[in-house]
């Protein structure tokens, strides 16, 4: 077996469009599924990293953590998938598998450091890694997730980053039947948490910039909607929510948001601008309120997230493009244009 040459789409730098180029994947080990990737959601972090505002960002990048595909071919030694499977790879592809967060299903923090999907290393740490905008990936098969069947595909891919992120947050704070839970920002992460929380029975409310969202809001499972462009639009919610899920990529006014928290109630942050957050102690205090982080989610986690997707029918709400539309994609989603994920169509990459 040899390696595989496959096209992708991805940046030679900050400041290069995503254009077309090619990559290598290893001749599958013992333990590796190789995919056909048939589709790839765009995730606000993708923009994050190709434009390296995070910091860090390691070129030429092909980004994509939001990967379904065919399985081609397994190594010698994989029992859990076979040739012809429906899967998925969402935002890790390997980590040490041994320390206490990998035992835990924890992935993300596994002290060695995980192989992220894309803009980081194997486990050899010297390999880099070439995320879904691109035709096939090879990925060990303990990384790669079982998509449950009659959920599309397409509307599936979003479900490996945009779902887990939001319902990782949901499952840790106790959302269910009653749970009062505001989402913050509709875009592909706030979409997914406004139907995973209603399906879980909580009663929802969009915070949003953009009032011409609101009947897409109701549409996707929300009670309420509050337009935050509206000044004090927050004033009139506050100490009602157990629950607030910060999605949005770019600064905002946290501390309001915090007061709309009923006592003992927990701002989620998700959303990940690269900019410092001022906040009033009082804020937390006056409610013994609290503030936390939330990144992705770990495999096994993922996996139930899947699982009650599809007994729920959940998917995203997405655009298909073709690759040659990325740059216009992102766009979009910088102007909070997108309704609610784009998703690549990278049929034209397998040939
Ligand atoms: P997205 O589709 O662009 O959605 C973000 C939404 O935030 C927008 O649609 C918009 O919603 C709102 N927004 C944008 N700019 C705003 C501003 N200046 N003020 C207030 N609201 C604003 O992005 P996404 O893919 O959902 O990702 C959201 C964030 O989560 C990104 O920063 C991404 O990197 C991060 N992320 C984190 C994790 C994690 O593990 N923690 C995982 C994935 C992604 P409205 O139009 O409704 O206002
Ligand atoms: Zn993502
Ligand atoms: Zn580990």
């Amino acid at each position: 077996m040899t390696n595989r040459t496959v096209s992708a789409y991805g940046a030679a730098s900050a400041t290069a469009a995503i254009a077309p180029m090619t990559i290598e994947r290893r001749a599958p080990r013992a333990d590796d599924v190789v995919l056909a990737i048939s589709h790839c959601g765009i995730c606000h972090s993708d923009i994050h990293q190709a434009r390296d505002e995070w910091g860090g960002s390691v070129f030429p990048m092909v980004p994509g953590h939001e990967v379904i595909g065919r399985v081609i071919e397994v190594g010698a030694s994989v029992t859990r998938f076979a040739v012809g499977d429906r899967v998925g790879v969402g935002c890790l592809v390997d980590s040490c598998r041994s320390c206490e967060y990998c035992v835990r299903g924890l992935e993300q923090f596994c002290v060695r450091g995980p192989a992220p999907t894309y803009n980081g290393v194997e486990m050899d740490r010297t390999t880099p890694t070439y995320g879904g905008y691109s035709g096939a990936i090879v990925v060990p098969e303990s990384f790669v997730l079982r998509i449950p069947e009659g959920l599309d595909p397409a509307g599936a891919a979003p479900l490996l980053c945009a779902g887990i992120t939001t319902w990782s947050p949901l499952r840790r704070w106790g959302v269910g039947k009653g749970s009062k839970v505001a989402v913050v920002g509709l875009g592909g992460l706030g979409h997914m948490g406004v139907k995973l929380a209603a399906a879980m029975g909580a009663e929802v409310t969009v915070f949003s910039t953009s009032a011409k969202k609101e009947a897409d809001a109701r549409r996707l499972g929300a009670h309420d909607f509050a337009n935050t462009s509206e000044p004090g639009a927050l004033k009139k919610l506050r100490g009602r929510f157990d629950l607030v899920l910060d999605t949005v990529s770019a600064m905002h006014d946290y501390d309001a948001q915090l007061r709309t928290l009923r006592p003992e109630g927990v701002m989620a942050v998700v959303g990940a601008p690269a900019d410092k957050v001022a906040m009033r102690p009082f804020s937390l205090i006056t409610g013994n309120r609290g503030i936390v982080g939330s990144n992705i989610g770990g495999i096994r986690e993922t996996q139930e997230m899947l699982d009650f997707c599809g007994q729920h029918g959940l998917v995203a709400d997405i655009e298909l493009i073709a690759p040659t539309e990325i740059d216009a994609a992102y766009d979009r989603v910088l102007r909070s244009d997108v309704r609610y994920r784009f998703v690549i169509d990278t049929a034209t990459l397998r040939a």
